[in-house]
């Protein structure tokens, strides 16, 4: 299977202090891998240097076998890189239209007019908001806006989605919902996907694998199943006991 996302040996700090601690990764085309780690473990960071905001300090990152990113230089900048990303803030544009929040990307990547209309249309019926086009994001529910912010990344169709725990904010019943839209949308969709969360559960239920991270590093990659309740991290042990709690 192809490889989408490659990370090699990647590091990276702020002045003298090190967030990033060598990571490696590799995501296969339709893989969707959770990052599952506590808060300040490095997870928005690792996404931001995937995206090109940042380059790494060391290490290099690999887009389609490409190198986009080596030793402190960004070689191909964010816009060129085809990837979506959903945030926490999910970030819609509020003067904008549902339909016009997703022809954004595509005009910006000269898509055709028609194909603009075709995608809209078919992303849209497949989250539910056909009737909801014309209205403005203020005027959306909570959830809506999320379908509208996942629809805005898989219109594009991006050789990855990179998701920032968007779902974190919202309550049980609505996050299940979600989470079960966004399973099938990818799946759909064959979709690449990076799910950034500090919830096992969620990291669970939407991650074909799942890395795990503490203090800057990758501790874990694999089926949740396999974590060692033994293991010298922490956050390790918590997610298994969370885990078993949830299995009774
Ligand atoms: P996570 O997404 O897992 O919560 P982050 O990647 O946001 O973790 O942060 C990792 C660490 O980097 C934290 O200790 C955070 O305080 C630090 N950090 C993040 N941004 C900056 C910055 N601009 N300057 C200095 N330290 C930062």
């Amino acid at each position: 299977m192809s490889v989408v996302i490659a990370l090699q040996d990647v590091s990276f700090g702020y002045n003298r202090t090190q967030i990033l601690d060598s990571i490696s990764l590799e995501i296969s085309r339709g893989e969707v891998l959770s990052l599952l780690g506590p808060s300040g473990s490095g997870k928005s960071t690792l996404l931001r240097i995937i995206m090109g905001f940042a380059a790494p300090s060391r290490g290099l990152v690999r887009l389609r076998g490409d190198v986009v990113s080596d030793k402190g230089r960004v070689h191909t900048p964010p816009e060129e890189r085809n990837l979506a990303v959903v945030l926490q803030d999910l970030a819609l544009w509020p003067h904008l239209t549902v339909e016009e929040n997703l022809s954004f990307g595509l005009q910006s990547r000269r898509v055709a007019r028609d194909e603009q209309k075709k995608r809209i249309a078919r992303v849209l019926a497949e989250v539910d908001l056909e009737n909801m086009a014309r209205r403005y994001p203020a005027r959306l529910s909570g959830g809506e806006q999320q379908r509208v912010a996942i629809a805005r990344a898989l219109v594009l169709e991006p050789d990855a989605v990179l998701l920032d725990e968007p779902l974190s904010n919202l309550d049980i019943g609505l996050r299940d919902d979600l989470l079960d839209l966004f399973a099938s949308l990818f799946e759909q969709h064959g979709s690449t996907v990076i799910h950034v969360t500090h919830d096992p559960s969620e990291a669970q239920r939407l991650g074909d694998n799942v890395a795990v991270m503490d203090g800057g590093r990758i501790v874990f990659t694999g089926n949740p199943g396999d974590l060692d309740p033994e293991h010298e991290s922490p956050f390790v042990q918590l997610v298994c006991r969370h885990l078993q709690d949830q299995r009774r």
